[in-house]
């Protein structure tokens, strides 16, 4: 059971060779023991967890089973689901009790999942390495002194350590491919519109999008079936078809053109990284892809770009956490302002502080036009520079993060080096391009690495065909943390 795939899972359940209560009691007893050690959950309720599970088996039994059926799936504390705490990591939140589902957690229900628990993360979504937590950082199932990335890497680690057999997370500038990389799993960060963000709490909104982790490339797809669709109450959900994302799976890629970003290759990836994603290329050629060298020449802007876009958006976002409308109040307080000084002081953490004062300061006047409308203008010759390479390749390969998983407490004093863990990501999320992330091998302390997919607008398919062949291949995706 501990490495069955979604397919697995629900021919197994289908058979009735196991129940969806068994299977819930199995990665429970999981997270209960490994996930603790790992501090990979903020919530956990075995009996909300139960009676989903038997609900499902009541389906299995009357013949009415949907794709997900029986499946665990663990969501990140960002979404809001109904009765269950959702605390987006944060302090503010520490107590909130969902009064709603979001569309992802709706979407899920209907395809029949049951929800394993809420994973931790970093603060409102705010790092790369899951150590701006209130609830502490999470460890690396691979080396449990080293972080999981960020900042959806309660999620990563969850199925990284066969806690949950797949999992939900968000990426506003890297947060499921990076994680990803960093435990040796697959994630995908869709379309920018593909998925509702309604429920989903805001960081940045031009930029968050959910996704899927798991440890299988059409897992990834099975997750994304139930995920995407049109959603009302999200202004920015895309109105389109229905897409089967599994529809490409089984493609062959002979004279599948694949980018290869000159400036990804030429600095800065350690060399063990460097030398992982060499061979993957190998492995593509030997596929029968062809290789095109493409060039983004403005990707080194992104981290700068995105980090003032990211903080004016989180600055207006997380305005409403005032401990009157949401959010925690301080206990005592003299005045009205003093009230709204003291709540913010206390529920908010050093990184989230650091982005409302950065995201404030660019959006102020006289700073405005020098800060925030020409980073908007940078981020259109991003985006522009992806539709120029899209015209020699139909993908673009790369390294998701510039190393491997580093130390708890290497970088968290030097937030620059936090940030630029996401250089090779971040431009996808400006772009609001597809893109995801699959393991290809370790590096020499044995340490996963991953490598990055980005598809062309609504390439999600393509892109998983891309992966899957690969994982036809190699073996990479099988291999799973000792002491798991
Ligand atoms: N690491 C980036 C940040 O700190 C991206 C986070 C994310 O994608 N949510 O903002």
């Amino acid at each position: 059971m501990l490495n069955y795939t979604i397919r697995q899972l629900t021919a197994e359940l289908a058979a009735k060779r196991v129940s969806s209560v068994e299977v819930a009691e199995f990665f429970l007893k999981r997270i209960n023991t490994l996930g603790k050690a790992l501090n990979a959950f903020i919530s956990v309720d075995e009996e909300k967890t139960l009676a989903a599970a038997a609900a499902a088996d009541r389906l299995i039994a009357a013949g009415k089973a949907g794709p997900l059926t029986g499946v665990p799936v663990a969501h990140k504390d960002i979404f809001c689901a109904n009765g269950w705490k959702t605390t987006c990591g944060s302090k503010m939140l520490a107590n909130f009790i969902a009064p709603y589902d979001a569309h992802v957690i709706e979407q899920f229900n209907a395809a029949g999942s049951v929800i394993a628990g809420k994973t931790n993360m970093d603060e409102f979504a705010m790092g790369s390495s899951n150590e701006t937590s209130f609830f502490g950082p999470v460890r690396n199932p691979w080396n449990t002194e080293t972080v999981p990335g960020g900042s959806s890497g309660g999620s990563a680690a969850a199925v990284a350590a066969r806690l949950t057999p797949v999992a939900t997370g968000t990426d506003t500038g890297g947060s499921i491919r990076q994680p990803a990389a960093l435990t040796g799993i697959c994630g995908l960060k869709p379309t920018y519109g593909v998925v509702s963000r309604y429920g989903m709490i805001a960081f940045a909104s031009s930029l968050d999008q959910a996704g899927p982790f798991a440890k299988t490339a059409e897992d990834l797809a099975l997750m994304l079936n139930a995920m995407a669709g049109f959603d009302a109450r999200d202004s920015t959900s895309l109105q389109r078809e229905g897409e089967d994302y599994t529809r490409d799976l089984v493609k062959p890629l002979a004279g599948l053109r694949v980018g290869l970003p000159r400036e990804f290759f030429a600095e800065g990836m350690a060399p063990d990284v460097a030398k992982a994603i060499d061979e993957a290329i190998a492995q593509y050629k030997k596929l029968g892809c062809e290789m095109v060298e493409v060039s983004l020449p403005n990707m080194k802007l992104s981290v700068p770009v995105y980090y003032v876009l990211a903080p004016a958006e989180a600055s207006s976002n997380l305005s409403r956490f005032d401990g009157v409308r949401y959010g925690h109040r301080a206990p005592e307080y003299s005045d009205l302002i003093d009230m709204y000084n003291k709540s913010r002081a206390q529920g908010f953490g050093a990184e989230v502080k650091r982005r409302i004062l950065i995201g404030t300061y660019v959006l102020s006047h006289g700073y405005y036009d020098a800060y925030y409308i020409k980073a908007q203008k940078l981020r259109r010759l991003i985006a522009q520079d992806f539709t120029e390479a899209f015209k020699q390749c139909d993908v673009i390969l790369g390294p998701t993060s510039p190393g491997t998983a580093f130390k708890i407490g290497e970088k968290s004093g030097d937030p620059v080096q936090m940030y630029l863990s996401d250089i090779y990501t971040i431009a996808v999320n400006l772009a609001g391009l597809p893109g995801m992330s699959l393991p290809c091998g370790f590096d020499s302390a044995k340490l996963p690495v991953g490598l990055q997919l980005i598809g062309n607008y609504f390439g999600e398919a393509k892109m998983l065909n891309v992966a899957h062949q690969y994982q036809l291949a190699t073996d990479w995706h099988q291999r799973m943390p000792q002491g798991s």
